[in-house]
């Protein structure tokens, strides 16, 4: 990432970390009793994921919600395709999982526009030389108002000033705009209670209100996503609101257990009344399942970012240091899994400087330094490092120095 780009990041953190601090210090032990629930939620759903899937697809069902298990993201890709095809817009919402599965490039290829309806997601989706988010909450902190405005200006032809509330009008109007002429709205899910039958979503900005009242919302998430209780999937999108920006709670929740329905007229049940007549929930795979194995750790993750905010190597290179919005530390321990050697030691394995500040800013307290020595253990054995590295190594063997004469 460019100096400007990682220093308008580098600000934005910094406000980010304030907000936080003042919010500690006013509330410490609710949220230390917060991250320990949250711990323990989380440990219960990895040690039984099998049971919860089962219960998440009973239950779903039983709510008229449709359930599709995807194990891999190709598979996703089909099913979401099945249900689309025939449309030539689709509004979406933040979801990291939709990104994983690479969804917009997929549908671009096949003629379908995918309108990302948060602000920064949209600004980063006009922007050419953007690669992704640089934050999980707020992916376009690495643009400052100038450079937003430029990247409006070039897209609607017109002259929008480096002012933030006109900059937010121009594109709430088209991606407004847009939106009217959807029929699907796909999201993600911030938390899914298996045993109600329920998707708990978090947000600021009203947009999922948007794009899950379309005649048909699609919900994308991984199985790590499973919790018992709405009880707890609440536990669990508070802390991640709090690590994430600051603030103790979002602007909305919306937990959502079935289509949009009414029985007013004589118990007759009809679905689609203000909402969706369909929402159908795709609980993907793709490789975690994998990770449970060795590396159940990686799935307690609440995707909050905060491990990235004080990273040193993320701070000089930004969401380089990562894979496809899984950005960090974190990211690239999860890109083994949702991929492969290759892209995990593409994203950076052998950058972490090890210093563990990740683990020391996770609310659950994974231990991200620690995940990535064992991967790159493994990696070594297969034989991909750093070349350096090993040049190295024989001459701290041979010489008792790591230096070049
Ligand atoms: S251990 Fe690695 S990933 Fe974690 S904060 Fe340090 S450099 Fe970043
Ligand atoms: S690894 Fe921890 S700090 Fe990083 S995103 Fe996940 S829960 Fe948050």
């Amino acid at each position: 990432m460019e100096e400007s780009r990682l220093n308008a990041m580098k600000r934005s953190f910094s406000i980010l970390e304030d907000r936080k601090k003042r919010l500690f210090r006013d509330d410490y032990e609710c949220i230390n009793e917060l991250s320990d629930r949250v711990k323990s939620i989380r440990k219960y759903s990895i040690s039984n994921l099998e049971e919860l899937i089962k219960k998440a697809e009973k239950r779903f069902t039983e709510n008229d919600i449709e359930v599709i298990f995807a194990e891999s993201a190709d598979k996703a890709l089909d099913e979401i395709y099945k249900i689309v095809k025939d449309e030539p817009i689709i509004g979406k919402s933040k979801s990291n999982t939709v990104n994983e599965i690479g969804l917009s490039t997929f549908l671009m290829n096949k003629g379908i526009e995918l309108v990302e309806t948060d602000l920064g997601d949209r600004i980063i989706q006009l922007d050419e030389e953007t690669k992704g988010p640089s934050h999980p909450i707020g992916p376009a902190a690495h643009l400052n108002i100038k450079e937003i405005a430029r990247i409006a200006s070039q897209k609607f032809g017109e002259f929008i000033a480096p002012e933030a509330r006109a900059i937010l009008d121009a594109l709430k109007n088209d991606v407004t705009k847009r939106l009217s002429k959807c029929n699907v709205g796909i999201t993600g899910a911030n938390s899914i209670a298996a045993e109600d039958g329920s998707l708990i979503m978090v947000h600021n900005e009203g947009n999922i209100n948007i794009v899950s009242m379309k005649e048909i919302h699609i919900v994308v998430a991984g199985i790590d996503k499973l919790v018992r209780s709405v009880e707890d999937a609440i536990s669990v999108v508070k802390l991640e609101t709090i690590f994430a920006t600051g603030k103790k709670v979002p602007a909305y929740m919306n937990v959502i257990s079935s289509p949009s329905k009414t029985a007013d007229i004589e118990q007759i049940l009809l679905k689609g009344m203000y909402g969706p007549k369909r929402v159908i929930l795709i609980l993907l795979d793709n490789g975690r399942r994998e990770a449970l194995k060795e590396y159940d750790e990686c799935l307690l993750c609440i995707g909050c970012g905060s491990c990235i905010v004080s990273c040193p190597v993320y701070n000089v290179t930004g969401y380089e240091f990562g894979y496809r919005g899984y950005l960090g530390g974190r990211g690239i321990t999860f890109s083994r899994f949702i991929t492969d050697n290759q892209t995990c030691f593409d994203s950076g394995l052998f950058q972490c400087t090890e210093c563990g500040l990740c683990t020391l800013e996770c609310p659950v307290n994974i231990k991200t330094n620690e995940i990535i020595e064992r991967l790159r253990r493994e990696s070594v054995e297969k034989g991909k490092y750093p070349k350096k590295h090993l040049e190295t190594a024989e001459r701290i063997k041979e010489k008792g120095s790591p230096f070049e004469d």
